[in-house]
C-alpha cells in the first residue's frame, strides 16, 4: 500500500467498524474459518503455545519490545549445578542452563524456570546489575499496577473510548453489507471518502441516525 492508500484504508468505514466484522468473523463463520480453528487448536494442544509463537503477529510485535525491558530472566553461573532444570520446564524450548541473561524474544516471563531452580538465588527476575530481583508475586502486581494506572490515565486524557459514537454505529451496522464494508481481498476497501461522508451527513438529516 502507498501512504495514501494506507490513511485511505485506515479511515474506511471497513475499517472503522473492524470490532463488527471480527465479531462476524466469529459469528458467522464459514466452514473453512472453522477448519482453520479446529486444525490450530489441534497444534496448540501438540505444540505448546504454537499460536503464540509461530503464528501471532501481535505476539511477535510484543516479542520485539520485550527485548527493549530492563528485567530478564538472569542466572547465576558460579551457584550453578548444570541440572537443567529449567531448560526442561522452559515452554519456550530455551536453553535456559546455557545462558547468563536471556535475550529471547520468546521468553515470555513465565517463571516457570526460576520456580523449578533447587539452588537459591541461582535463577531470578533481575535488572542488569542484578540488585532488583523480583519475586512471581512483585512481578503480577507490578503487572496490574501498570495495567490500572495505563487505563486511569487513557480515561483521563480522552484515549479510552474510540471516536464513533453509538449512532454512527447503528448507522454502519445498517450498512454491513454494502462494498464500503466489504475487505476486497486486502485492497482498500471500495469507497469515495467523499460520498461516503456525505451519506452519513445524509442520514443523519433524515434522523436515520442522531446527531
Ligand atoms: S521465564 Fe518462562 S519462558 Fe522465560 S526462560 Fe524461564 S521458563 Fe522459559
Ligand atoms: S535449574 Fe538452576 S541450578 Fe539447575 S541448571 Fe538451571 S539455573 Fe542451574
Amino acid at each position: 500500500m502507498t501512504p495514501g492508500d494506507l490513511e485511505l484504508f485506515i479511515y474506511s468505514p471497513y475499517n472503522r467498524i473492524a470490532d463488527i466484522k471480527m465479531l462476524k468473523f466469529f459469528s458467522e463463520m464459514s466452514s473453512l474459518t472453522f477448519w482453520v480453528l479446529v486444525l490450530l487448536i489441534l497444534f496448540s494442544v501438540l505444540i505448546p503455545f504454537f499460536w503464540c509463537r509461530y503464528l501471532c503477529p501481535y505476539g511477535a510485535l510484543l516479542g520485539a519490545l520485550s527485548w527493549l525491558s530492563p528485567f530478564k530472566i538472569r542466572r547465576n553461573e558460579k551457584s550453578c549445578i548444570d541440572c537443567m532444570k529449567c531448560s526442561k520446564v522452559c515452554p519456550a524450548g530455551i536453553h535456559v542452563h546455557q545462558k547468563n541473561t536471556i535475550w529471547s524474544d520468546e521468553c515470555h516471563a513465565c517463571l516457570n524456570c526460576v520456580h523449578v531452580c533447587p539452588v537459591k538465588d541461582t535463577l531470578f527476575l533481575s535488572e542488569r546489575f542484578r540488585k532488583l530481583k523480583l519475586t512471581g508475586k512483585s512481578y503480577a502486581l507490578a503487572v496490574i499496577i501498570i495495567f490500572l494506572a495505563g487505563s486511569f490515565l487513557a480515561r483521563q486524557f480522552g484515549y479510552w473510548h474510540n471516536s464513533i459514537s453509538h449512532e454512527e454505529y447503528l448507522y454502519h451496522i445498517r450498512h454491513l453489507e454494502e462494498p464500503a464494508y466489504q475487505h476486497n481481498q486486502g485492497e482498500v476497501p471500495d469507497y469515495d471518502p467523499e460520498i461516503w461522508k456525505n451519506n452519513l451527513n445524509e442520514a443523519q438529516n433524515k434522523k436515520e441516525i442522531s446527531p
